[in-house]
């Protein structure tokens, strides 16, 4: 935990359990690059065999929805990344993303994908996965989520081997992503060569952006960068 958490004594519905609120470099997506301040709400009912951020599955400190807005305030940041975990997992994100929103921020979303985001403000730029065979959690996407999408959202595949390319080529055909919004093409990390994905993309033409996650370049994946 970056900050004090606030005073545990305070009863209300609108908290949120969170794991970790701190400004770093937003690592990837659309908005790569920019000052971000992150909100890790605790807990993900998905269990990826890659994931990166097990140490949010669990713990965490109960947080009022107005203490992480001021958190969120004192860090100084245009734009703010509200990830997990499963951020939907707890039902009570919705209200803070649509807080965010009203505070005037550039707000997006990292979704699992396995979740309904019907009811996520459409000010947010929503970043849906959808898991590949190679995660071991295929059968948990929603499917329903994907006519929900538009051109302010984004979808991601984390790719762990050439089936798992295979098999995110034919799903962005399918449901025609790319008509939709930008998709990005991941590799999993140190599962496949980098290199490999983007000759892979270069090589069918895909009309996808390939991405690097720049935390792990930069800072290796250092929990709170
Ligand atoms: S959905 Fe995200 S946080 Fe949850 S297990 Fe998968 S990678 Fe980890």
């Amino acid at each position: 935990m970056n900050a004090v958490p606030p005073d545990a004594a305070v009863a209300s519905s609108d908290r949120l359990r969170i794991t970790e609120i701190f400004l770093s470099l937003q690592g990837e997506a659309r908005a790569i690059g920019w000052p971000t301040v992150f909100v890790r709400l605790t807990g993900c009912p998905l269990r990826c065999q890659y994931c990166d951020t097990a140490y949010a599955f669990h713990g965490g400190e109960w947080w009022q929805i107005d203490d992480i807005l001021a958190e969120v305030a004192r860090h100084g940041a245009r734009h703010v990344c509200v990830t997990g975990g499963e951020p939907l997992s707890q039902k009570r994100c919705i209200s803070l993303l649509k807080r965010l929103c009203d505070e005037g921020y550039d707000v997006s979303l990292e979704t699992s994908g396995a979740i309904d985001i019907a009811d996520v403000d459409p000010r947010v730029s929503r970043v849906l996965d959808i898991k590949t065979p190679g995660s071991m959690e295929v059968h948990r996407n929603l499917w329903s989520n994907l006519p929900l999408l538009t051109p302010h959202d984004q979808v991601k595949f984390v790719i762990c081997s050439r089936e798992d390319f295979d098999w995110a080529k034919d799903v962005v055909a399918e449901h025609r992503l790319t008509d939709v919004c930008d998709v990005l093409f991941s590799p999993s990390f140190a599962q496949i060569k980098p290199s490999d994905l983007a000759d892979w993309i270069v090589a069918e033409r895909l009309p996808v952006r390939f991405q690097l996650q720049l935390h792990k370049i930069l800072w290796n994946d250092e929990p709170g960068r």
